[in-house]
């Protein structure tokens, strides 16, 4: 008897206002080419929802445990337990256990991501259900999830070079791709960049999303970006959570750091957080 095969499940985390915006085009490029491939797609159209962005204590239902120190972290994660968080929150930690593959489609605000999908970050990714101390990185809680930052920019490309007055794209997609993504666990996928769409010809603006769609037809055989292996630190307090000694000698000779801010005083490897390794 054939076996019937489960559906796999991408989400979008979606934030632009205007249905009208590149964004928009980007998400629906997206919700077109899983959706050929078979996929169930979900959409989580953050200004649609009027997604909440601040990270407060209406996020728990019920008695706080520390009512008088109120500590995020640990009140999220006892309410996670205890089936006590907002609505709005599950339901998001229910699409996201959901998804084999997370897109954030954004417009680049400050160098990051715009409040509200700071918010989502801040308010679903929480303690126990996407991170612990001894689920992080190589064993995070989402390894067998992949994730991809595809985001416009304002600015061209030559602004985001390492002698460009913006200085190196790689150092700016660190902190979301390391700190958030790679932290939880994920295998994150090249970021898609929309170089400037606002002041592109429309023909360049189309080669953009025609080249986002092509990328998706292949994005589940796409090896991730290469981050430092878990297993290179000590993980205890003793240890500092450093650099193994045996590690550190071994690196001693390379050209290289290990990842754009692992790295070690030696010049950043090229393109680390913005293409996947060949080799
Ligand atoms: C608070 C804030 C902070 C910012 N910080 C930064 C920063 O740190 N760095 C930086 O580089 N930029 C920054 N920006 C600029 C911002 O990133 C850009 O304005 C944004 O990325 C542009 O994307 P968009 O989707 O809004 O473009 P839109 O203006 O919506 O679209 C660009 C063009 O694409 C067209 N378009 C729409 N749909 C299609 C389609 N289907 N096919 C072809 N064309 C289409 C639109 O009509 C328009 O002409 C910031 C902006 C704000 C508001």
């Amino acid at each position: 008897m054939q076996r019937e095969m489960a559906q796999k499940t991408a989400l979008i985390v979606y934030a632009h206002q205007s249905p009208v915006s590149f964004n928009a085009a980007a998400r629906d490029v997206a919700v077109e080419a899983l959706t050929k491939q078979g996929y169930k797609v979900l959409v989580s159209d953050l200004y649609a929802m009027s997604f909440k962005s601040s990270a407060t204590a209406d996020d728990i239902k019920g008695d706080l445990k520390n009512p008088e120190h109120f500590v995020y972290n640990e009140e999220m994660m006892a309410a996670w337990q205890d089936g006590r968080l907002s609505d709005d929150v599950s339901e998001e930690q229910h699409k996201l256990e959901q998804a084999e593959l997370v897109i954030f489609q954004f417009p680049l605000y400050w160098f990051s991501v715009p409040a509200i999908m700071k918010g989502w970050i801040d308010r679903v990714l929480t303690q126990g259900f996407a991170f612990t101390l001894q689920k992080m990185y190589d064993n995070g809680i989402f390894k067998d999830k992949k994730a991809i930052l595809s985001f416009t920019t304002g600015a061209t490309e030559s602004m985001f070079l390492a002698d460009a007055v913006h200085g190196d794209i790689n150092v700016l997609l660190w902190p979301l791709q390391n700190g958030v993504l790679r932290f939880c666990g994920f295998q994150v996928l090249a970021p898609q960049i929309f170089w400037c769409p606002a002041h592109s010809p429309a023909s360049v603006r189309s080669q953009m999303l025609e080249a986002w769609r092509e990328r998706l037809h292949g994005v589940f055989a796409e090896k991730p970006l290469s981050f430092a292996p878990t297993e290179y630190f000590d993980l205890s307090f003793q240890g500092g959570f450093r650099l193994r000694p045996e590690v550190r000698e071994k690196c001693v000779s390379l050209t290289h750091g290990i990842t754009t801010a692992h790295h070690l005083g030696k010049p950043l490897p090229p393109d680390n957080q913005t293409k996947a390794k060949e080799s």
